[in-house]
């Protein structure tokens, strides 16, 4: 549960609050030693699978000047409807106040938003006086005097280079680029933990082909899953299915949801947890044509961790009208500026959701994450039974012979072997390794399984002869 994983979290050094020896700031929150290994691991996923797919990457600044942003049309419309209440001096994102008050009806504009606010004389959320504000309120941080921005979304890095990268590329579509880095947004009201933050950590794929096909792979079958069109069905089906019954739009935009459920999973999402739900019209950010979000289950509640997004060719318009690049290209003597498919990857959601996903009580005693291989921070423990002696000796031995073929490993020799077991368990470690009195007759060691709390005789050369302990 959401609360149990925050409290292991600051315990056990995944993530917690950042500075908060002067007090804590809402928004910010630090990686410790395990959370940085967990958040690696998915990142590497990430790239290797779009590698795949022939992505190129690349990095670009977070400090952005402000004429990128007005083409891009951020500083005029990257805002929230936000409310602020005078009496106990809180700031919400409109739609929070919406829902508190028990209305259902989306404001597709400030002046709507203020209608509605004058209409049913809104209530504030924390001490029930009437709400005094409703204003659009711009997300991009601005650092004053030098007309720099930072970036609200690493895309942007990608659109500016786009031409550069085209001819690199040798002048083909579909072109795939990649950029992982931070992201920055001023949210009104950051909130649980890793979910809305001031500074997180993004994946962005942008995706270019030529408008008149949005062609990119033939899709393979994979598992069903729970699919929300906005036209107020729900499907679960598989992905392909949805693409031939027409209910995702183009093959290149069913191939990255495809890919973003392949992937999810991949890092052990649950598959029941997950689904896919299209943006309503008047919901979609300003860029978007069409919009579904990856979201996850967290405790009860659905959270966007991927929003994948049609961007058409609105950015590389607008940079080609604004900057001294012409953005067009040639395509069989035709000039055309290329459609972007855009899935979006937010890494802090997907290291929540994981670990929430993976949790459970043993006994209603032992706490466990049940983390994937591919993600989990650390993939063996390696004990001794006794902490002096031959054993000891042994146990290091296998744990430096181990660290050759797999750094990540971990080596305790302290407390009793249970406890060492539900240690590793508590932060997901696969396989415990005891070196025993045996291990000293016949060079076997005991294998211990997090899942199944199965123990096996295993016999040491087979675990050295091994580069991938999965299949232990
Ligand atoms: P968006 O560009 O708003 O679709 O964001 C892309 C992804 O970034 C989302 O699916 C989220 O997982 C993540 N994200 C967006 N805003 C935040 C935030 N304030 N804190 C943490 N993650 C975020």
């Amino acid at each position: 549960m959401y609360s149990d994983i925050i409290e292991i979290a600051k315990r056990r050094g995944f993530f917690w609050p950042s500075f908060s020896i002067y007090g804590g700031f809402s928004g910010f929150y630090d990686y410790g030693p395990l959370g940085t290994l967990l958040k690696d691991n998915i990142i590497k996923i990430w790239k290797e699978s779009y590698l795949n797919d022939d992505t190129i990457f690349i990095d670009t600044p977070n400090l952005t000047p402000e004429p990128v942003f007005k083409a891009s049309g951020h500083i005029a419309r990257f805002a929230d409807i936000a409310a602020e209440c005078k009496k106990c001096n809180n700031k919400f994102k409109f739609e929070t106040v919406l829902s508190y008050n028990n209305i259902s009806k989306i404001p597709k504009n400030i002046d709507e938003a203020v209608e509605l606010k004058n209409e049913f004389k809104l209530k504030c959320p924390v001490c029930n006086s009437i709400i005094d504000n409703v204003y659009n309120f711009n997300l991009m941080f601005k650092a004053e005097n030098n007309n720099l921005y930072l970036r609200p979304e690493t895309a942007q890095g990608i659109f500016v280079n786009f031409k550069l990268i085209y001819n690199y590329n040798r002048g083909k579509l579909p072109l795939i680029i990649g950029q992982a880095g931070k992201g920055f947004r001023n949210e009104i009201a950051p909130r649980q933990s890793l979910i809305r933050l001031k500074e997180f950590n993004q994946c962005e794929i942008e995706a270019f082909f030529d408008p008149d096909n949005l062609y990119f792979k033939e899709l393979y079958d994979y598992k069903k899953i729970k699919l929300r069109p906005n036209t107020g069905e729900e499907y679960n089906i598989t992905v392909k299915d949805a693409m031939e019954k027409g209910i995702i739009g183009s093959n290149a935009f069913a191939y990255f949801v495809l890919k973003t459920q392949y992937i999810l999973e991949y890092m052990g999402m649950d598959n029941e947890k997950l689904r896919f739900r299209q943006h309503e019209p008047d919901e979609r950010a300003h860029y978007a044509a069409d919009s579904w979000d990856a979201e996850a289950l967290i405790d009860n509640d659905w959270f966007e961790i991927v929003g994948i997004a049609n961007r058409t060719d609105f950015d590389l318009k607008n940079h080609d009208e604004n900057s001294n690049e012409p953005m067009k290209i040639k395509i069989n003597d035709n000039e055309i500026i290329p459609y972007v498919i855009e899935p979006s990857y937010g890494i802090d959601r997907i290291i929540l959701a994981l670990l929430v996903q993976s949790y459970y009580e043993r006994d209603n005693k032992f706490k466990v994450l049940k983390l994937n291989y591919n993600i989990a921070p650390y993939h063996i423990a390696v004990f001794p039974l006794m902490r002096k002696g031959e054993l000891k000796e042994k146990a290091l031995q296998l744990y430096n012979e181990i660290k050759k073929i797999d750094r990540y490993i971990y080596y305790d020799e302290s407390g009793s072997i249970g406890k060492r077991y539900a240690r590793q368990d508590e932060i997901g470690t696969p396989y415990c390794i005891t070196v025993d009195y045996q291990t000293i007759e016949d060079n076997t060691v005991t294998v211990r399984y997090r899942d199944t709390m199965k123990q096996k005789r295993v016999k040491m050369d087979d675990i050295l002869l091994k580069n991938n302990f999965e299949n232990l």
